[in-house]
């Protein structure tokens, strides 16, 4: 590989308006490396073509290949303005990946719900498939992180009962702008912008159950494959969005997450 890259293991998908492709981001951002196949499956080697970042349409990073697994109430700030206790043990649901988009991406408002809400996090991405992982050992299972919005329809989420239909909507999972592929997720700074007010200024310090315990937990409930993707909770300071507002999920050392809300 060439030098420029190495340490930033940025792994980015995009288009140039062809079949994707994925691609090593350098570390300010700004230029990609393509490189010859899906990361996840086979070597990194680069094809030699680069790309600016500016020039091409960045795709979600990973379109995950069984599920998306979430997790409620994972930082005690956010249960307590929930009016929620916090769970004494992981609480998981799971997402259609046909909810996932990219950054940039229009997350489009289905006419059903009148109090749609965005929900920055930090999510992980799977690199190897598992099962019944020990915490010890999740560190050899996982790909990466990147940025996520777990966005939900709040009013539905009360009504349903079941929070399937609440989060898992067309579009309501954003997931970039790329995966960081070497980093200690235990104190990331998490802030979430809506139209450029800070709205969430989080840590993932704060959460309940952390990295290597999500992963496992999740691993003695579900078979885990290359690709899949584990949300791990959202701070304080959710709050409604609306159709024409912007929402920027910003993760230290990996970057922005932005995506438009739009009405069909
Ligand atoms: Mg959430």
């Amino acid at each position: 590989m060439s030098g420029a890259y190495i340490g930033a293991m940025r792994i980015a998908r995009f288009t140039t308006g062809e079949d994707p492709v994925y691609g090593l981001v350098d570390g300010a951002g700004e230029k990609i490396a393509e490189i010859t196949g899906d990361p996840l499956y086979t070597k990194i080697e680069l094809t030699g073509q680069t790309h600016l970042v500016d020039d091409v349409r960045l795709l979600a990073p990973v379109i995950p290949r069984s599920k998306v697994i979430g997790i409620g109430r994972n930082y005690a700030d956010h249960a307590a303005e929930m009016d929620s206790d916090v769970p004494t043990e992981p609480m998981m649901f799971l997402i259609p990946n046909t909810a996932v988009i990219g950054p940039g991406d229009p997350v489009v408002i289905p006419p059903t719900t009148s109090e749609v809400h965005y929900e920055g996090e930090l999510a992980v991405v799977i690199g190897r498939m598992c099962r019944d992982v020990a915490p010890e050992e999740v560190s050899r299972v996982v790909f990466g992180y990147t940025c996520a919005n777990d966005v939900t329809a709040r009013d539905l989420q009360r009504g349903d009962g079941q929070w399937a239909r609440a989060k898992g909507f067309d579009t309501f999972c954003p997931l970039g702008p790329w995966i960081e592929t070497d980093l200690d997720p235990s104190g990331l700074s998490l802030t979430t912008r809506l139209d450029d007010e800070t709205v969430q200024d989080g840590t993932t310090a704060d959460l309940v159950f952390g990295v290597a315990e999500l992963v496992s937990y999740a691993s003695r409930a579900f078979t885990l494959l290359p690709g899949d993707v584990i949300l791990t909770g959202t701070p304080a300071g959710v709050g409604p969005v609306t159709a024409g507002q912007r929402v920027e999920v910003e993760i230290e050392d990996i970057g922005i997450l932005s995506n438009p809300f739009v009405t069909p």
